[in-house]
């Protein structure tokens, strides 16, 4: 179509309509006639415009990219896109996790790290954060933590003291606490963060061989953060500021990337490692086992459609494909049916049709009918059958299940089975060997601004036991501190 050529607004199904601007109505003053099918139309279309917001990570934006597998990593898998050489199309939402969907992007959160490969063996995601950890390491208290994190039941308001309570209640938050807390816990940028697939996994190379791994993505860009004031400042001048920053990055060419490493532990040494290594409270240290470098991460592509690329992008771990498989990590074990379980309901039981959500390879699933389908795949529609439709072939799934620890007895237990099980070691280990003397006080400032005028007690005490646990020195200054009336203005709520 030319610029010069007439382009009528019509409705829905292409026909011409009269008005952009007035109704029908009895005479120019007169009520409006129900015949006026393009104004009906119009306004049922609108009040029909939002999907549910995700319940977590309702804030985010996102991009497209590829995954460039630049090192050999086959003698730990036989998946497709991580063969040397392999190119392999993505998708990234990035997203904060507490806030609504129109929340300010700088509040003080983790910060969700999803990733979608289009792989030819079918989808794979990567359902990952900014941070290596999690707060809970049970998916039944999943609810309850992120209750405790978003709004009270009688004013609807976020409540520090609720988070406080259910942290100190909950000392495996230790460690995730600390990280937020931190200065990773507003980034400068989603460019300026890494990824963490947080969770384990199981990879299997050709010969059947099996190994846990964990992903880490680290930025190229280096990385960066905003102090409370900053993010405080930013939070009232533009709420949309990492996702402005994306976007805006990346369509005047330069391309953010991340070099993808994996930890690889053998399988046998699950079972005596000194704590669970399941545990996603829980890092794999690297002196224990060192990141081995995969290739290369770039985003080279904005959305065009946010509602359709970005709103409606359906990640799920349980996407996994031939050489990958779960963990007993229990975490992992509650989403690789709660997402799947959400997009259903969000979407629609036919989200995978959607473009952004199609696998690039052949799909020969035997999933039919359903709202809003527009393809079937045709007769036959069941299997086993005598008439040319697909029959399922373990020589192609080369499912790699985690049968791991299935001999044990039917319990519910938490990890208190290795000598390192505890809580607060491995934060203790982040703030006195990793963290830097402007770090730490920061840190410290960060704990009391959050801490000091909506907690008390009895959960104001106990916090202090909180970070006298993970480490001595920084719970008395926080205790000081709060006392004293210091600390930075929190953001959350
Ligand atoms: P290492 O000294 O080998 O690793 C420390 C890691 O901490 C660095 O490699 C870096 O990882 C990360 N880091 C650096 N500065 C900060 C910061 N200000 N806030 C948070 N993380 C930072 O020690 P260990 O592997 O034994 O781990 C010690 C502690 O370091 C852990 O308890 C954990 O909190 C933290 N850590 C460990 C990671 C792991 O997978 N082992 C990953 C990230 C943090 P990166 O390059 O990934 O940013």
């Amino acid at each position: 179509m030319t610029a010069t050529e007439p382009r009528p607004t019509t409705n829905n199904v292409g026909i011409p309509v009269a008005s952009d601007n007035d109704s029908l109505t009895i005479g120019a003053n007169g009520p409006i006639l129900l015949q006026d099918h393009y104004l009906i139309e119009k306004n049922a279309q609108f009040n029909r415009e939002r999907v549910p917001e995700r319940v977590v990570h309702a804030k985010g934006g996102g991009a497209f990219g590829f995954l460039e597998v630049t090192e050999d990593v086959s003698q730990f898998t036989k998946a497709a896109l991580f063969q040397p050489g392999v190119r392999t199309e993505s998708l990234v939402r990035f997203s904060s996790v507490a806030g609504e969907n129109g929340s300010p992007d700088t509040w003080r959160d983790p910060r969700g790290f999803a990733m979608k490969f289009y792989t030819s063996q079918g989808n794979y995601d990567i359902v990952g954060n900014n941070t290596p950890v999690f707060f809970i390491r049970d998916p039944i208290k999943f609810p309850d933590f992120i209750r405790s994190q978003k709004r009270r039941a009688d004013n609807h308001l976020r409540d520090h003291n609720m988070q406080w309570d259910f942290w100190t209640l909950r000392p495996e938050s230790a460690h995730q606490v600390t990280w937020l807390m931190g200065d990773r816990g507003i980034p400068a940028s989603w460019r300026h963060q890494n990824g963490y697939s947080s969770h384990t996994y199981l990879w299997e190379n050709a010969g059947g061989e099996k190994f846990w791994v964990k992903y880490h993505f680290k930025t190229d860009q280096g990385h960066d953060f905003l102090t409370q004031a900053e993010a405080d400042r930013i939070a009232g001048e533009d709420a949309d500021y990492y996702i402005r920053d994306l976007y805006n990055t990346i369509k005047k060419g330069d391309h953010p990337s991340w070099t993808v490493y994996v930890q690889v532990m053998p399988y046998a040494e699950a079972a005596d490692y000194r704590f669970n290594p399941f545990d996603l409270t829980k890092v794999w240290p690297h002196g224990d086992y060192p990141l081995i470098k995969v290739g290369r991460w770039v985003l080279d592509r904005n959305p065009d459609n946010y509602f359709a690329q970005i709103e409606q992008a359906a990640f799920e771990p349980s996407n996994l494909v031939p050489g990958i498989g779960p963990s007993p990590d229990k975490m992992l074990q509650g989403r690789l049916f709660a997402y799947p379980d959400a997009h259903r309901y969000r979407i629609g039981a036919n989200y995978t049709q959607l473009p952004v959500n199609a696998a690039k390879s052949p799909v020969n699933s035997y999933s039919k009918d359903g709202a809003m389908r527009y393809s079937n795949p045709g007769d036959p529609v069941y299997a086993p059958n005598s008439y040319g439709g697909p029959h399922a072939d373990p020589q192609y799934a080369g499912e790699t299940a985690a049968a791991y620890g299935v001999e044990d007895e039917v319990i519910r237990s938490a990890y208190k089975l290795h000598s390192e099980d505890d809580d607060f070691g491995q934060p203790g280990a982040l703030v006195r060997q990793v963290l830097n003397d402007d770090e730490r006080a920061r840190l410290v400032a960060n704990i009391a601004g959050h801490l000091k005028n909506d907690v008390s007690e009895p959960v104001l005490e106990r916090a202090f036991t909180y970070w006298r646990n993970v480490d001595k020195d920084l719970g008395d200054r926080v205790a000081e501190t709060v006392r004293n009336g210091g600390g930075e203005k929190a953001n959350d709520k």
